[in-house]
Order: C-alpha cells, then sequence, then structure tokens
C-alpha cells in the first residue's frame, strides 16, 4: 500500500504503518500495534495533528514547543 499526501512523515524516532497509515511519535507504539500481524488500537493513545501518542507525550510536546519557542525568540540576530 503505498501513501498519500495526507500521510503524516515520521521522523527517525517515529514510526508509520504502511497498512492503516497512522504514525506513532515512538517505535515501541508501532511495534505493539502491529502485534499479531495486524493492526491493533492501542488503548491510551490518541490522536493529534496526525500522530499518535499518550495525551501526557502530547501534552509535553506542547509545553516543548513553547519552550523552543521562547529560546529562539531569546536569541539576538
Ligand atoms: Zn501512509
Ligand atoms: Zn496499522
Amino acid at each position: 500500500m503505498t501513501c498519500t499526501p495526507e500521510c503524516r512523515t515520521p521522523t527517525r524516532s517515529q514510526a508509520h504503518c504502511s497498512a492503516c497509515h497512522r504514525t506513532f511519535t515512538a517505535v515501541t507504539w508501532f511495534d505493539i500495534h502491529r502485534i499479531g500481524g495486524r493492526c491493533n488500537d492501542i488503548p491510551g493513545l490518541v490522536e493529534k495533528d496526525g500522530l499518535w501518542a499518550t495525551q501526557e507525550r502530547h501534552e509535553w510536546n506542547v509545553v516543548m514547543r513553547e519552550r523552543l519557542k521562547q529560546i529562539y525568540r531569546q536569541r539576538p540576530t
């Protein structure tokens, strides 16, 4: 199965399922997702902006993004 333009391209630490086209924020999630050679729903994982992760991880990502924004804003040009 080929990917559509809507597919979220995974980074090196992420994993994309070529069967159901979900992108997971960790390879571990993908491994669990593909247990038994099929696509499994993982309880506790939520989708946000095309990425599947735990709610805590999503919130952490938002915190980190804001923190990085501030760091780059403070940097003299
Ligand atoms: Zn895809
Ligand atoms: Zn899948």
